[in-house]
């Protein structure tokens, strides 16, 4: 695949793992051990392959791979995207066609309807982001060295049991009583807008605006979250 991805000149592989939810519950999943050699692998291969950017989506346990497979790696330290982790309520969320706003598309809560309120106020106020953007998780993600930064898919729990905090169903990682492993702290990259860019941003109503020369207002951070 990653031979493939290349010879069509792409410059990022970002292979997504499975979340059984909707009409995904009836396609057969692989199983904990098999993810777990599948994501050690694609791991491996993020790390020692140049010229392309590979990279597990919907599996956070890569950063927990990447951990274990070389703590100076750079993306150990990194958030978010480009490290591979849960974005669902921190940095992301989906609007159905019907206008619901729920935390991810594999996350059927709804956390309101853009046609009662406006999206940034769902974004800011919904409960059911503050509890993403402070998790108090459950079962082995609740006890896990790497809670802070892996924590697990949230929609496989949530379609599994109802429990949005619940452990990530298909993690084979057997917590050890180690101690927590820390999110370290990442200074946010400045950002150069182009003036087109610039003149969109302006146009946002005052809660979505950026100071000038600075980043997009940054979103309450997960890894802020004590666990
Ligand atoms: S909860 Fe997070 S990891 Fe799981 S499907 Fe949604 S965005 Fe992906
Ligand atoms: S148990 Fe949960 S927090 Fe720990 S590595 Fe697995 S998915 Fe991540």
């Amino acid at each position: 695949m990653i031979a493939f991805a290349r010879s069509c000149g792409a410059i990022a592989l970002n292979v997504f793992f499975l979340v059984g939810t909707g009409r995904g519950r009836h396609v057969s999943n692989i199983s904990r051990a098999g993810y777990d050699r599948t994501l050690r692998r694609l791991t491996r291969a993020a790390r020692d392959t140049e010229g392309i950017m590979i990279r597990a989506k919907c599996a956070p346990h890569f950063k927990r791979m990447a951990i274990e497979l070389d703590p100076d790696w750079p993306i150990t330290t990194a958030h978010g995207y480009e490290a591979g982790g849960c974005l669902a309520g921190t940095r992301y969320a989906r609007v159905t066609p019907s206008g619901e706003v729920t935390p991810c598309p594999y996350i059927a809560h709804s956390a309101g309807s853009i046609r009662q309120r406006r999206f940034a106020e769902i974004w800011q106020d919904a409960p059911v982001f503050a509890r993403l953007r402070a998790p108090q998780l459950t079962g082995r993600c609740g006890i896990c060295e790497y809670g802070e930064v892996c924590g697990g898919c949230r929609a496989r729990p949530y379609a599994a049991t109802g429990d949005l905090m619940g452990e990530d169903t298909l993690c084979a990682y057997r917590p050890d009583g180690t101690g927590a492993i820390p999110q370290i702290p990442q200074a946010a990259p400045p950002v150069a807008w182009t003036p087109a860019a610039r003149a969109r941003l302006d146009r946002c109503r005052p809660s979505c605006a950026v100071s000038s020369g600075s980043g997009p207002r940054p979103m309450p951070a997960r890894q802020a979250a004590t666990r």
